[in-house]
């Protein structure tokens, strides 16, 4: 007997509503901390990753996903570290379509550096997967090397168009890092659209040591919006994912534009989303440290009544909002733990 069934299509289910009002509809899952790149920005050279032994096992992570489904999550986004190096995500995914089968669950994607995506784009085209998101902040190879610090921008460039035969649609997230692609930006937007493919800028934020300086790094989005309007009309438009990006069109591509603004905007009051780290923890807010392990619950009890009580728990206490700040000079809000613990 299955000791952690699916609540049967049709039933009510209990939304998960927050201290603030807020409903949580959306789960971003780091399915692994590892990763075959080192981005400047992510992590330092030398990172450390975690036990194996702590990592929760893919069964794991479909009964604590599940069970966030259950108590209305409709979108679930899986990163990392690098989730297409978790070997058997395919079985994952293979999983969680179901939710998407018994229309309990509206989109199933994931965000990748893209290094493997030639080798799983049909897999996940065949297991409800539609959408996902790419990161590429340069298309100069020697530049992709150094940021990555061992990427191949060749593999990269395979893996998006495997993904476009597949009939997956494509999001191209590009970190701002000043003095490394300010002036590429333009040619970035102008290629991507015209792949086909939708784009989002987000600004660096400080989480975690990476063996640099941080606010060198900050590049603010205002600053490559206006650039950017001396060369392109950007036309706003309203498309709320009630996540932190807010959208334009660019007249002269057709193409969509996102701006992540996590520092020079706050976006928390319409935030709907937690994380689940792979060994388990629920960080409810990135910009905070308030977190609740839900590894603990799920292995104590074989029912998932401790599991539940926990994420109730967790949801209960999301905090507000951050308190992220980069200038010159000073970095406050930094938080110890990187970007791949939490995923983007
Ligand atoms: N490895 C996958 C990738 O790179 O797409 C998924 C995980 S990665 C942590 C998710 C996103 O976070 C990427 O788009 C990456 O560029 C971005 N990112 C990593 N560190 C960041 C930081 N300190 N500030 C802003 N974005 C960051
Ligand atoms: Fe890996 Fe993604 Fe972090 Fe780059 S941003 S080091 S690809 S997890």
């Amino acid at each position: 007997m299955n000791e952690h069934p699916d609540i049967p299509e049709g039933e009510t289910k209990r939304q998960l509503v927050d201290g603030h009002g807020r409903a949580i509809t959306y789960l971003r899952v780091s399915v692994t901390d590892r990763c075959d790149f080192r981005c400047l920005y992510c992590m330092s050279e030398d990172q450390t990753f975690l036990p194996k032994r702590d990592i929760l096992t893919l069964e794991e992570l479909d009964r604590i996903c599940t069970a966030f489904v259950n108590k209305g999550v409709r979108k679930i986004r899986l990163t990392g570290g690098e989730p297409l190096v978790r070997r058997n995500l395919i079985w994952l995914i293979e999983r969680l379509s179901r939710h998407l089968d018994a229309g309990r669950m509206d989109e199933l994607t994931l965000t990748t550096n893209g290094s493997q995506l030639a080798r799983h784009a049909a897999a996940l085209a065949a297991n409800g997967v539609r959408r996902v998101n790419v990161s590429l902040d340069t298309l100069d190879a020697e530049k992709f090397a150094r940021i990555t610090r061992r990427g191949d921008l060749q593999k990269v460039l395979e893996g998006l168009k495997a993904a476009r035969a597949a009939g997956l649609a494509i999001k191209i997230n590009t970190v701002a890092v000043r003095g490394f692609n300010d002036g590429e930006i333009p040619e970035l937007i102008t290629w991507a659209h015209g792949e086909g493919h939708a784009m989002t800028l987000i600004e660096t934020m400080p989480l975690g040591q990476i063996g640099g300086d941080r606010a060198e790094q900050y590049l603010p989005l205002s600053e490559v919006r206006q650039k950017l309007e001396e060369r392109f009309t950007l036309e706003p438009i309203a498309l709320n994912t009630g996540g932190p990006s807010r959208y334009v069109r660019v007249a002269e591509t057709g193409g969509k534009l996102g701006f992540i603004t996590p520092l020079s905007a706050h976006f928390c009051d319409t935030c709907n989303r937690v994380r689940l780290t792979a060994t388990g923890t629920l960080y409810m807010c990135l910009g905070q440290d308030d977190a609740v392990d839900l590894r603990t619950p799920a292995r104590l009890d074989r029912s998932d009544a401790l599991l539940n009580q926990a994420i109730e728990e967790a949801i209960a206490k999301k905090p507000k909002g951050h308190e992220f700040i980069i200038e010159e000079g000073r970095t406050q809000g930094v938080l110890l733990r990187n970007m791949n613990v939490t995923g983007g």
